[in-house]
């Protein structure tokens, strides 16, 4: 395996954290190593239309946008490269950062790596995931169910801000949970009881998303868990809420991960992590707010940490 020579900072993914991140590092002359990761862009490049990024007043696709960062990180010097890390190693600095063919060293490491929501697994969910009618962010796609059904798989907060997001726009809203009561916080529960457009099924689960032919949503296939019954909603959009799962996996050993494998930053600090030098940006420790925009303020705010760090170690 080869090591290249000691990087300044190395910046672990490419969604709006990394970008950002990099287009700042690359800004302040550090010319940063970005390791581009298993989806190149993050989570927005599956999203169709992206309306809420500030500065772009009719809404924006999410792979274009993704596209402009990183051409704007590349214009101020950012190096890419196409890799997965696997290995980490912070005990002693500069840091060892290796993905399969590769071994890098670096004085600062900027960890973006992102989150990855979590899915039914269903074949159909596949296929029409994005501009079919499946999606996992009611915050960017709800404002396109306008005056349509929509269904809101999951019981716990985030299904229940999900599905409360969506009565702005939607005629009715089903929450489909798979037990007989709610995990969300009895604030969230009490809200989505309350709401009139919404309506709770309970003890189901969806075995299958019609649509086929249409390439659009036209349904879920719906079965009890307790009674067996099988049924068939119609609906336009599906929006899966089940949870996400942290790209943390390779730092498992390294970094305090809190037991859902968020990174857990140290106190008084947004990015920072126990080892000088080495921060996490945007949804692979951010559990709250996963925004895009939030994602690409912590990539700034550990660009800049790191800039200072740096600059202090001369
Ligand atoms: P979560 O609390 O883990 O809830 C996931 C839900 O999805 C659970 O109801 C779970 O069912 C269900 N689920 C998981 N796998 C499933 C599957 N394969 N098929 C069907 N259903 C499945 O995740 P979350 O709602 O994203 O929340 C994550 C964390 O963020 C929580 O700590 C939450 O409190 C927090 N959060 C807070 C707010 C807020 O305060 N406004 C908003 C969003 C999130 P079971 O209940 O049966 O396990």
């Amino acid at each position: 395996m080869s090591t290249s020579s000691t990087e300044n900072v190395i910046i672990i993914g490419t969604g709006c954290a990394g970008l950002t991140a990099a287009i700042y590092t690359a800004r302040a002359n550090l010319a940063p190593l970005v390791i581009e990761g298993n989806q190149p862009g993050g989570q927005l490049t599956t999203t169709s239309e992206v309306e809420n990024y500030p500065g772009f007043e009719k809404g924006i696709d999410g792979f274009a946008l993704m596209d402009q960062m990183r051409r704007q990180a590349t214009r101020f010097g950012t190096r890419f490269l196409q890799g997965y890390v696997k290995k980490v190693d912070f005990g002693e600095s500069p840091y060892l950062v290796a993905t399969g063919e590769k071994e890098f060293r670096a004085k600062a490491v900027i960890i973006s790596t992102g989150a990855s929501p979590r899915l039914l697994g269903l074949e159909s969910e596949n296929r029409l995931f994005g501009g079919g009618g499946v999606t996992t962010c009611a915050t960017c796609d709800g404002a396109f169910y306008r005056d349509m059904d929509v269904v809101v798989v999951g019981g716990g907060d985030s299904a229940c801000e999900e599905a409360l997001f969506l009565t702005r726009f939607c005629s009715k809203v089903t929450l489909i949970h798979r037990r007989d009561e709610l995990r969300a916080s009895q604030i969230m529960q009490d809200r989505v009881f309350a709401h009139d457009k919404i309506e709770v099924i309970w003890d189901t689960v969806v075995d299958d998303i019609l649509g086929a032919e249409e390439k659009a949503v036209r349904g879920v296939r719906l079965s009890n868990r307790k009674t067996g019954e099988t049924s068939e909603l119609a609906c336009k959009g599906v929006f899966i809420a089940i949870g996400h799962i942290p790209n943390t996996r390779p730092f498992a050993g390294s970094l305090d991960l809190d037991d859902d494998g968020y990174i857990v930053p140290v106190p008084g600090s947004q990015v920072r992590t126990r080892f000088p030098g080495v921060y996490a940006a945007g949804d692979c420790v951010d559990h709250v707010y996963r925004q895009a925009i939030t994602a690409a303020g912590m990539g700034c705010q550990a660009a800049i940490d790191a800039e200072r760090w740096l600059a202090e170690q001369e």
